[in-house]
Order: C-alpha cells, then structure tokens, then sequence
C-alpha cells in the first residue's frame, strides 16, 4: 500500500493545537475519532464524525497527511493519493482528550 505517496517528505513533528477537534470544541460538537494534520498539528474530526473537519481542513488547506490521533493508532492517510503512508513516529497526545461516544 504505502511507497506510492510523494507527499511523506512534507511529514513533520507537530504539536497538536488543541486537545479535541478545534472547530468543534468551538461550537459544541461532539464527534467519533480525531486526525491529526502532519503538516501543521491542526485536530480535525473524522469522516464519521457529523462535522467531518479534519477533510475539511485538507480541503481549505491542502495539507496531504493525516495522523490517526484518537485513537492513537499510529497510521498515517494521504488525502491526495488515498492510500495509508507509513509515518516516521507517532504524535504523543495532549490530552486528556474529550470524548462522546
Ligand atoms: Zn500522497
Ligand atoms: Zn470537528
Ligand atoms: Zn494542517
């Protein structure tokens, strides 16, 4: 699956900006899972989360890579490509994170 992405060299450390989805712990959002961008350390919501911000952010920014964050499962996603990437280390959380499901 991985080693087609051109996109692994843009892959940084990043500290995470918030504890939960950014848009949505401004409005009040619950959501699923969180994604964290490798690019800026922007936290999204998923794509089964109502808001779905972190494909949000990728399409408002055109950040390629996201993190799975919570749960911190360690994989990585190129939105451009579509495919998992392999990721250089795993994003320590913040937490405590919120949760609501
Ligand atoms: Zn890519
Ligand atoms: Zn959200
Ligand atoms: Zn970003």
């Amino acid at each position: 699956m991985s080693g087609s992405c051109s996109h692994v060299a843009s892959i940084r450390d990043v500290t995470p900006s918030t504890r939960g989805c950014e848009e949505c712990l401004k409005t009040g959002s619950p959501w699923v899972h969180l994604r964290l961008c490798r690019t800026c350390g922007h936290v999204g919501c998923c794509d089964d989360s109502p808001n779905r911000h972190a494909t949000r952010h990728f399409e408002a920014t055109g950040h390629p890579i996201i993190e799975g964050y919570d749960p911190p499962e360690g994989w990585g996603w190129c939105y451009i490509d579509e495919i998992e990437v392999d990721l250089p280390n795993r994003t320590p959380q913040r937490g405590p994170i919120p949760r609501f499901v």
